[in-house]
């Protein structure tokens, strides 16, 4: 069977026909980097330009002052050939349906890349959770939850935390899920209380994941860790363990730049102080033992990592030239533009691309759905252990095929999981 778009020719889905497709459209320049290495598979790679399934859904609740206010709400599952869509829930105001799209699609890259059975999903809700009360916030996420609740569940979709969305919520979207089922359904989504079916160690999974691609790809370019200077962007999850990783691996956190602003210090940030003041404060802002940076400065700071843990798009054709880098860990989801990549590549600054440098939180979020399936929980150790064993064997494949083919990270780390992904694709075949 050879692969055609649609009769009429429409590349583009209807609902985003615009100019700027947004990060979607940044997705599709990365497919389209890959497809000239997918060989004969290359045939069914218009799957991969489509979500398989989007919901769009009105979450209303009741605000505290008795008033009702409409948030707007998206699941998107990407591809679903290699297992159930997985992939988290971002909760925030900037939140747009091309952003779920793209997010979708990076989580079937990621999760085949890394080859956990599972396709890609991703969801959000356009609100900003801080101008919510708790109240308010549990509310909206159980309408939202409910709302999804058609196409979620443990063999079907399998949300987790992401931008703005926690434990706590997690535990929130479990509890209503199972009440609409009628039975406790812990396997529904991944990142929960630990008493509720979580997992040991998914908290750090992602900031271990980050540090573990970004010491055995300095290996390679001959980057000693001990003793070198790390830029982090976004001091969350992600951001923050990474940092602690690092730091207690020798390197010094020069620069940390969050939501409230950006702080520098020379020789190195005392970072257990700094996860201190940013768990009281709610931003690194404020911080006493350091120097105030202009935002924009930032991508000026002499380091030899930049690791960006915040949000996309920050890394653009207007800043990549000034990144004084050797080396970018990408904690975040799509932080770097397609224009940006070429640059960087140009300059020789080496980028271990999202799909596998923050592939560890999925990766335990896997762990931790064995473990709610089995109700058999294991050690710390064991899932630590785990986890850095796929997160390096992921990686040597990956840098095998970046060599091989001439490539970036990136488009190798796409070529990889493609492959996976179009595989299953061609091996289930076409329905009906
Ligand atoms: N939100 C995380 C990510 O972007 C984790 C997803 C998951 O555990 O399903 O990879």
């Amino acid at each position: 069977m050879s692969q055609v778009l649609n009769p009429y020719g429409h590349t583009i889905p209807s609902y985003l026909e615009s100019d700027n497709l947004g990060p979607w459209g940044i997705y599709l320049q990365q497919v389209d980097r890959v497809i000239p290495y997918l060989g004969d598979l290359a045939r069914w790679a218009e799957t991969l330009k489509r979500p398989k399934r989007i919901l769009v859904v009105d979450v209303p609740i009741q605000l505290d002052n008795g008033t009702v206010a409409h948030f707007e709400g998206y699941r998107v599952q990407h591809n679903t050939s290699r297992g159930p869509g997985k992939g988290g829930v971002r909760f925030h105001q900037d939140v747009t349906l091309s952003e779920v799209m793209a997010l979708s699609a990076w989580m079937s890259i990621k999760n085949a890349a890394v080859n956990v059975p599972y396709g890609g999903a991703k969801g959000g809700v356009r609100v900003d959770p801080k101008t919510l009360s708790r109240g308010e916030l549990e509310r909206m996420t159980r309408r939202y939850t409910s709302e999804i609740g058609i196409i979620i569940g443990p063999n079907k979709d399998i949300p987790a935390p992401d931008v703005n969305t926690n434990e706590q919520i997690m535990a929130w979207m479990m509890d209503t899920y199972s009440m609409n089922e009628g039975s406790t359904s812990t396997g529904v989504v991944t990142g929960k209380p630990l008493d509720l079916g979580g997992s040991l160690g998914r908290r750090e999974a992602t900031g271990r994941g980050v540090f573990t691609v970004g010491a055995e790809a300095a290996t390679h370019i001959g980057l000693e860790i001990d003793g070198s200077k790390i830029a982090v962007q976004g001091f969350g999850n992600v951001g923050g363990i990474a940092a602690r990783l690092f730091s207690q691996a020798g390197a010094l956190i020069v620069a940390v730049q969050d939501h409230g602003g950006t702080i520098y210090r020379e020789n190195g940030l005392d970072v257990p102080a700094l996860l201190a003041h940013v768990a009281t404060h709610g931003s690194v802002a404020g911080f006493p033992q350091a120097e105030v940076l202009a935002d924009d400065v930032f991508w000026d700071v002499d380091c030899d990592i930049l690791i960006p843990a915040a949000l996309e798009q920050q890394i653009t054709a207007a800043n990549a030239g000034r990144i004084r880098a050797r080396m970018i860990i990408e904690g975040a989801n799509g932080p770097t533009t397609p224009q940006a990549d070429d640059i960087l590549k140009e300059r020789n600054v080496l980028v271990l691309p999202d799909v596998i440098a923050n592939a560890g939180g999925v990766t335990v979020s896997y762990f931790e759905w064995v473990q709610d399936f089995s109700s058999y929980f294991w050690s710390e150790e064991e899932i630590n252990a785990r986890l850095v064993h796929i997160m390096k064997e992921a990686f040597a494949g990956v840098w095998h095929v970046a060599q091989h083919h001439k490539v970036s990270l990136r488009t190798a780390t796409f070529i990889v999981a493609c492959k996976r992904i179009l595989h299953a694709r061609e091996l289930r075949g076409l329905y009906p």
